[in-house]
């Protein structure tokens, strides 16, 4: 059992996304526990405002510290250790699955979402752990960003998939691109799917879906090759290939 716990002035764009499907099912079998926080409930202004002009000038408006710190407080205070705070910015660490992995072993992360120009720069410093970025492009918001770092995080706590190799055999979780996939029907179009598929040679199908991994990965993303583990036969594989090219 993990639980996310998101700070957001919009709590709604959540229940859409991850209300449905997987996660939501897993939410209902008491797998995932996920609540999204208005921050704008926690607010003391009198107009319930969370944003103000940034101090050091130029266009947009910042979050306000107070309304956060609250929203932080009211999932945080009492609890015996600080709960794992994920800031979603486009200046943290830019994600990936091997974070995935290690933040699927966490029990209660909360993770804030800035909006508009961004947040004081105060509460970051007195609630943040870490900052986490899905990519190098800047948005209007960290719900977005917040929504793909918990679906794929929740698709890797036990449970919330058929099982292990449901996510083992995917792109990135051994450092290679998944192999090719084929489904019904045998012929499509007067395209067969690659024969061996069908010869129920276990052995030799394993070995077909290691190549073509390592084809997959050669073609879209060489740069993987170079972190990847790879076996003396996968080598051996990828050099007989240069050769030929
Ligand atoms: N002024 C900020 C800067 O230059 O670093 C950008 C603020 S952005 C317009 C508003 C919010 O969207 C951020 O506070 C963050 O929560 C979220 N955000 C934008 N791009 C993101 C990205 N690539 N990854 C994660 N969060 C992002």
């Amino acid at each position: 059992m993990i639980k996310f716990d998101v700070l957001t002035l919009f709590p709604e764009m959540f229940e859409a996304v991850l209300g449905g499907s997987i996660t939501g099912r897993a939410r209902t079998a008491g797998i995932l526990e996920m609540n999204f926080i208005n921050i704008r409930d926690f607010s003391k202004d009198k107009h319930r405002n969370t944003d103000d002009y940034p101090y050091s000038g130029g266009g947009g408006m910042l979050m306000t510290p107070q309304p956060i710190y609250d929203a932080y407080m009211s999932v945080a205070e009492g609890l015996p250790q600080k709960p794992h705070t994920v800031f979603l910015s486009p200046q943290g660490a830019v994600f990936n699955q091997k974070k995935a992995v290690e933040l699927s072993k966490k029990d209660h992360i909360v993770f804030l979402c800035g909006h508009y120009e961004g947040v004081d720069q105060r509460v970051l410093d007195m609630i943040v752990d870490e900052e986490i970025s899905i990519g190098d492009f800047v948005l209007t918001g960290g719900e977005i960003p917040a929504m793909a770092v918990i679906d794929s995080i929740a698709r890797m706590v036990p449970g919330v998939l058929a099982g292990e190799s449901s996510y083992t055999n995917e792109s990135h979780f051994s450092g290679l691109l998944e192999y090719p996939q084929y489904t019904h029907p045998q012929e499509f179009m007067g395209v067969k799917i690659p024969e061996i598929l069908v010869s129920g040679h276990h052995k030799n199908i394993e070995k077909w879906k290691r190549e073509q991994a390592l084809l997959t990965t050669l073609k879209k993303r060489p740069d993987m090759l170079e972190t990847a583990e790879l076996t003396e036969e996968d080598k051996a594989f990828l050099e007989q290939i240069s050769e030929k090219s």
